[in-house]
């Protein structure tokens, strides 16, 4: 096993830290650059994105001929966690969810017309997408087989009828993979569907208000009434809308956890800033043991996140789902960025409580991380299921 980056790729992480520190940071820093739901503002996004693509630091996740930078996910990891050192890094080196995980998919398994349609302008910057599976009660939320939102296919088209929420980025989305009924059977009952804003038959019905900071488009509430989609726009063969979501689901889990563990690490930064200058009843901060073992906790927890997060890359990478390594580093870092968070906001007393530092956004934004994707309590409910079916063999390395 071989924990190293090829200089290749150590390079690149070096020049992704560059350009967060030159080009992202000092916008980060004016509350100036942030549009009304705590992201940055579009037109500044715009300008940020002429430069990342001009410096060769733009959609790490695509082919090269498509232009992106083809990278494995082992890399990925590596320059993910980079961009988020930033509450802006991802989206503008186009690395964001929901089109990191949208544009990942399309590449697997769209047609090559499909790819030229819907997949090539969410590359090249022109576009943003969503991904809409959540449904209100009783559809279908941590369990895909409640999914209620139908799709008949009538003369040829396929028409739609339902509801999803929640849906990140709907507001400014302009392609859209949606997960439908298709039959009632218990593995192949949903299909997969690709359709614009543009078309008519549906709706977004609100943006729902959330308590953190909020992705361009937010989380919305979208209401379906007939949308036609004709059958070259659906995704794989009728019935493989289980497959499309675990192909989706198990790289944007992970890419996720490569974001969050920059996140994490940003925490740490701040507070050790605060406490390396802070000083209290005599002695600074930073050389309180009390302190350093809040501190060291949540370097250790990071520290394991990153191993299972490049663990289950380079499984990915191999061809392997990765189902168990994938959940245990899902609920491993979001509990990590939770606590970062949190320990960045104690050690840096009433300040970290403020707004002058980033702790309070990334404080709220991490709630969602233990929901998102999969709750905890499903991720662990299938490492319980995967190690009653294998017993003693879901400890087995690969050979
Ligand atoms: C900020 C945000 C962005 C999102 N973006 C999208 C998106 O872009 N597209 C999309 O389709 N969805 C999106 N979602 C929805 C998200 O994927 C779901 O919230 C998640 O899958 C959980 O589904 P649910 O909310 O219906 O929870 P429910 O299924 O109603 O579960 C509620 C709670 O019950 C518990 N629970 C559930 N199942 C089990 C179990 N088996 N064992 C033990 N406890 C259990 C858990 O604590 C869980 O949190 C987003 C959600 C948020 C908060």
């Amino acid at each position: 096993m071989d924990f190293t980056l090829s200089d290749e790729h150590e390079q690149l992480r070096l020049r992704v830290r560059e350009f967060i520190e030159k080009n992202v940071l000092p916008l980060e820093a004016s509350p100036a650059n942030y549009d009304e739901h705590e992201n940055i503002k579009l037109d500044v996004l715009e300008q940020v994105r002429s430069k990342a693509k001009a410096a060769g630091l733009w959609a790490p996740q695509c082919r090269k001929d498509r232009g992106g930078l083809e990278l494995p996910l082992t890399a990925c990891a590596a320059f993910y966690e980079e961009a988020n050192r930033s509450l802006f890094g991802p989206v503008c080196l186009n690395c964001a969810a929901p089109d990191d995980g949208n544009m990942r998919v399309l590449e697997q398994i769209g047609t090559e017309q499909q790819k030229t349609q819907w997949l090539q302008p969410i590359i090249d910057g022109e576009v943003a997408s969503a991904f809409a599976m959540t449904e209100p009660h009783p559809g279908g939320g941590s369990d895909p087989s409640m999914i209620q939102t139908s799709a008949t296919l009538v003369d040829g088209v396929w028409k739609i009828h339902g509801r999803k929420w929640f849906i990140t980025g709907a507001e400014h989305a302009s392609h859209f993979i949606l997960m439908a009924r298709t039959s009632n059977d218990a593995r192949k009952g949903l299909t997969a569907f690709l359709f614009h804003r543009d078309q008519p038959g549906w709706h977004i019905e609100r943006r729902i208000p959330i308590m953190g900071p909020e992705e361009h488009g937010g989380h919305c509430e979208l209401v379906f009434d007939g949308l036609e989609i004709k059958d070259e726009n659906r995704l794989l063969n009728v019935g493989d809308g289980l497959k499309v979501t675990q192909m989706r689901l198990g790289p944007a889990r992970l890419t996720h956890c490569m974001r969050w563990l920059g996140l994490s690490k940003r925490c740490m930064e701040i507070a050790n800033a605060y406490i390396t200058e802070r000083e209290g009843f005599g002695v600074k901060l930073v050389e309180r043991e009390s302190v350093q073992l809040k501190l060291g906790e949540v370097a250790h927890d990071i520290q394991v996140g990153r191993l299972l997060v490049m663990h289950a890359a380079w499984m990915l990478d191999a061809g392997d789902y990765a189902r168990k390594e994938v959940s245990s580093a899902k609920i491993h870092v979001a509990n990590t960025l939770h606590k970062a968070a949190d320990t960045g906001v104690q050690l840096c007393g009433a300040k970290g409580y403020s707004k002058d530092t980033q702790l309070e956004w990334i404080y709220r934004y991490a709630r969602q991380a233990r929901l998102v994707d999969g709750a905890d309590e499903v991720h662990k409910m299938v490492l319980a299921k995967l190690y009653n079916q294998a017993g003693d063999e879901f400890w087995q390395w690969g050979v």
